[in-house]
């Protein structure tokens, strides 16, 4: 199966980025297998498909490098409170975790799925626990995406024996087969303040048994600082560090207050830091030094947390607000050019995600993971003298996004979701939502 997309703008991003103002791409299969400028498209070739994108831009899917889907269902309930502390998340979120049920699952993880693919999204790391609900649906919808099984102990150790237990069959079940575009990775809760060293050493020693990366928050407060100097002596990077965590792949969303000094160790390891730009803010916490920790040579991606932090999953409107919070929080414009944002949401967050090699260009052998752009939108003009790095980042939004690919298979064409049924998950989401409350308000009696 070969397919023709001609006539568009290509922004290749890479190494170094290519800009075609007249470009196509050809793509057998799951992966691009030509890239160039019009003017030098081979004329004695037939395909299967030819796509005029004339007026578009092509570039490779957005990567959301941290959220939980199945928390599209809390959407509106948490206002007001900072999810980034224990005491936020436990007196809000919890206390519908407790009384959520396994079916409620599903319709959320289509509506946020449904959501990120149609505001150019293409691949994401997820966090969360009742993942038996959420691989078929990710698997239906076509994205690519790294789950982590999230380990919440609370100091009960029938809990935790019982979650490293369900974490273990998650592994074996997710990475024993099946898509080869999902992958299982360990999701510890919060390090220090929930999971323990020991619950650590077992998270990490399945993590190396079975070839998956760690997916926690760090350092949104000072928690895990306070903790490990008070009970070690020492910072939780250090006290991790001691503890082997990092020598598995890690992305560690948040990071806000990393000491500076504790820099040099996390550079010179398989860690990224998934910056969660909004979140942040509407919990009034502080912003993240992306500047300082990229020119450590940590590797940062881009997330938008869940939609209660949020609330969408715009990530276009996401690589704008960290542009822009990264500009005030250092004091200067352009502290992260526009270019940097957009490497970060492609290929920082491939990185992250350890799929470097396979996705976040748009380039021969790479995976066909690609999005178009309506240029007739508002915001782009005037054409020649408008980078489309700037407009990318700065004045458009993902509502412009008009088709998404993943392995060369179309998820959204002329902004119509082909995988998914938006409209009936969100009908499906209204009905759990209702019982939820019941369930709460019943508890609560
Ligand atoms: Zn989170």
């Amino acid at each position: 199966m070969a397919t023709l997309l001609t006539g568009g703008m290509i922004l290749g991003l890479g190494q170094v980025d290519r800009i075609y103002d007249r470009g196509y791409v050809v793509i057998e299969n799951d992966r691009i297998a030509e890239v160039g400028a019009v003017a030098d498209l081979p004329t004695n070739r037939t395909y299967d498909e030819v796509i005029d994108f004339n007026g578009k831009l092509l570039m490779p899917g957005l990567v959301n490098a941290h959220t939980h889907t199945p928390m599209t269902l809390f959407r509106g309930l948490a206002e007001g409170v900072s999810l980034l502390t224990m005491d936020g998340w436990y007196n809000t979120i919890r206390t519908l975790e407790l009384v959520l049920t396994a079916d409620m699952i599903p319709a959320s993880v289509e509506v946020a799925c449904a959501e990120m693919i149609r505001t150019g999204t293409t691949t994401f790391a997820d966090q969360y626990f009742y993942m038996d609900q959420v691989i078929p649906v990710v698997d239906r919808s076509g994205l690519r995406a790294v789950l982590a099984y999230g380990v919440v102990e609370l100091a009960d150790p029938v809990a935790r024996d019982r979650e490293l237990t369900a974490l273990e069959g998650f592994l074996e079940n997710i990475n024993s087969g099946g898509s080869s575009r999902l992958r299982g990775w360990v999701g510890p809760h919060a390090f220090f303040v929930d999971n323990t060293p020991e619950t650590m050493q077992v998270e990490r020693l399945l993590a190396q048994k079975y070839n998956a990366g760690l997916h926690i928050h760090m350092s949104t407060i000072s928690e895990e600082d306070d903790f490990c100097a008070e009970h070690y002596g020492t910072t939780a990077v250090r006290k991790m560090d001691e503890l082997g965590m990092f020598d598995r792949p890690m992305i560690a969303a948040h990071s806000l207050t990393i000491p500076q000094g504790d820099w040099s160790i996390l550079s010179q390891k398989p860690f990224s830091v998934v910056a969660c730009a909004t979140a942040c803010m509407r919990a009034g916490a502080a912003a993240a030094p992306v500047v300082g920790m990229r020119a450590a040579g940590i590797n940062v991606a881009i997330g938008t947390d869940n939609v209660c932090n949020n609330n969408d999953y715009d990530l276009f409107l996401e690589m704008r607000t960290l542009a822009k919070l990264a500009s005030f929080r250092e004091g200067r414009p352009g502290a992260l050019s526009a270019r940097e944002v957009l490497h970060m949401a492609t290929t920082g967050g491939a990185q992250a995600l350890g799929v470097g090699d396979d996705i976040g260009e748009v380039a021969v052998g790479k995976k066909a993971d690609l999005i178009l752009l309506d240029q007739s939108e508002i915001g782009w003009t005037p054409l020649p003298t408008n980078s489309p790095f700037t407009a990318l980042v700065y004045s458009v939004n993902g509502l412009h996004v008009t088709d998404s690919l993943v392995d060369g298979r179309w998820l959204l064409r002329d902004r119509q979701l082909t995988t998914l049924d938006y409209r009936a998950a969100r009908v499906q989401q209204a009905d759990d939502v209702r019982r939820l409350l019941e369930r709460r308000q019943a508890a609560a009696n």
